[in-house]
């Protein structure tokens, strides 16, 4: 199937108020181009090096999504180029976008990125980690940081009941802290659990292999 129809699909049965992500790591150019055709205007990719030579090479309109683990001495040379970081997952990593984001003189919008899974790969707050953060108050020093919202990847399971368990302890965080910390994106849901993720009310999905077809890594 191509990508112009396997995204007009996905439109169709996605409702409107909900942001679609479309990821195209390991992607080439010219798919990235055939989605933007389309109208598509968000993108995600999870390597620094890859984002920053694509985003060379396509519209300036385009707003790139940093949905990988960040390392610190990288995100001097993505902070001009991205729109929105979703994997902030440590305080030093707050630390560093704050840092850098103040001499550019910029804010730049990230999630917050929790560990919901009971994967051991996955990166992410832990839910205790996180709640003892938001009730000190101690992310209120980050005056270049905007925190627009959560981020959570599910377990790899065909368990629909495991991965909905998590979503909703997802949701659960979110509502909780939302009106403190004004969030506006709930991101959860990939390509094989998105619509477990929209009945959880997430907000924001970030779609890879529905659209693009599956990754050769
Ligand atoms: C790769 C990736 C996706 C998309 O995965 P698909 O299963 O291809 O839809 C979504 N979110 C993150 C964080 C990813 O790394």
């Amino acid at each position: 199937m191509s990508i112009e129809l396997n995204l007009k699909k996905i439109k169709k049965v996605v409702p409107q108020d909900i942001k679609l992500i479309a990821v195209s790591k390991t992607k080439p150019i010219s798919d990235i181009q055939k989605a933007y055709s389309l109208g598509q205007l968000d993108f995600g990719e999870n390597k620094v090096q890859e984002l920053i030579k694509k985003a060379e090479t396509l519209p300036k309109n385009i707003r790139w999504h940093m949905i990988g683990h960040l390392q610190r001495n990288k995100v001097k040379s993505i902070l001009p180029i991205v729109y929105m970081i979703h994997s902030v997952d440590s305080i030093r990593l707050f630390e560093e976008i704050n840092n850098r984001a103040q001499n550019l003189k910029k804010k730049i919008k990230v999630l917050i990125q929790i560990d919901i899974s009971q994967d051991q790969t996955k990166f992410g707050f832990s839910f205790d980690h996180i709640e003892s953060i938001f009730k000190s108050n101690e992310l209120e020093r980050f005056h270049h940081v905007s925190i627009d919202g959560l981020m959570g990847m599910a377990s790899f399971t065909e368990e629909k009941r495991i991965i909905k368990k998590e979503f909703l302890s997802l949701r659960k965080l979110y509502n909780k802290y939302k009106k403190k910390y004004s969030f506006k994106y709930l991101s959860m849901g990939m390509s094989g659990d998105y619509k477990i993720a929209i009945k959880c009310n997430s907000n924001m999905i970030r779609l890879g292999s529905n659209i693009f077809g599956s990754r050769n890594y």
